[in-house]
């Protein structure tokens, strides 16, 4: 079935009396261009299980099952169901759950889906929900090799830029502190249905084997950050103080012993700035 193609998923959708969710970020891609070199950029090959966060109707689901050994998709929206028996009936390694991927057991889920392989991540995921979803996926510490995902433009941007500078953000410190980010293609608000108003691209994210701080230390680290971004026009002792209840003394003590000013601003902390003076707080 080619689900690409313009003809055959209007006709799809108006058996199965399907209507958009623009809530649940439902934009189907319709370029046939696309899902073939997501699934190739993105691992999906054999000895591979791809874990897939948002079906459709299957386009990408269907290209990540030809490649790959084993196939997991959550999908949170039930009416695709019995779309996706019909989209995927040729396919026996491919596993649908229906469920909201913020409350899934992941680790659970790749245990006993993907034993013995290695795992990927793939996803034209929905934009409502972009950076929880990719900080979550390397928050759980996942035995992922690699993410490779659709965003908007927005968010690509986002995971672009540099540590430290204002087009960053906390899903910015995240990816580069978990791996390595980099985008691969853009991709035209046209190649899907219905268009959304903005053009989006594909990022791959390569996780990192070693662990650059011990568990609690990370907890803290991303508390300190998330906090700091939360409030990133304030200065970080203010947003630390406000959201976190650390004295502003602590703060600009620790800001002082990596050379920085007691007005500094979140976005002007590089990682190992950033990874220094959360170590700092969290000795004192
Ligand atoms: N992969 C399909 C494609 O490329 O055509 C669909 C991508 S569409 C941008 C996003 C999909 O994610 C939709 O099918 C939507 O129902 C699903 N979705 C939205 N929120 C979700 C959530 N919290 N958990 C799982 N799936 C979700």
């Amino acid at each position: 079935m080619n689900l690409t193609n313009i003809g055959t998923v209007k006709d799809i959708l108006s058996r199965h009396g399907f209507s958009f969710s623009k809530g649940l970020g439902q934009n189907f891609i319709i370029n046939p261009d696309i899902c073939p070199k997501i699934a190739e950029y993105g691992n999906a090959c054999k000895g591979f299980g791809v874990l897939e966060i948002g079906t459709g109707i299957g386009v990408l689901t269907a290209e990540l099952a030809k490649r790959a050994d084993k196939v997991a998709a959550v999908e949170i929206d039930e009416r695709l169901l019995p779309i996706l028996a019909e989209t995927l009936a040729d396919f026996d390694n491919v596993k649908i759950i229906n469920e909201d991927v913020m409350k899934c057991d992941l680790h659970r889920l790749i245990d006993e889906e993907f034993k013995g392989l290695h795992v990927a991540v793939c996803a034209n995921l929905p934009y409502y929900i972009t950076s929880p979803i990719i900080m979550m996926l390397l928050e759980s510490r996942l035995p992922i090799e690699s993410i490779t995902v659709m965003v908007q433009k927005e968010a690509a941007q986002r995971l672009c830029a540099k540590v430290g500078s204002r087009e960053s953000g906390a899903i910015t410190v995240g990816v580069n502190y978990y791996g390595t980010v980099k985008k691969l293609f853009d991709v035209s608000r046209g190649s899907f249905m219905p268009a959304p108003n903005v053009d989006s691209a594909v990022m791959r994210i390569d996780i990192n084997k070693e662990q650059r701080l011990d568990e609690e230390s990370e907890k803290f680290f991303f508390k300190v950050v998330k906090a700091g971004f939360s409030q990133r026009r304030k200065t970080l002792a203010n947003s630390l103080s406000s959201v976190m209840g650390i004295p502003k003394e602590r703060v600009y003590s620790a800001l002082k012993s990596q050379g920085l000013p007691e007005a500094a601003r979140i976005e002007q902390l590089d990682m190992e700035k950033l990874i220094a003076v959360s170590a700092e707080l969290m000795e004192q």
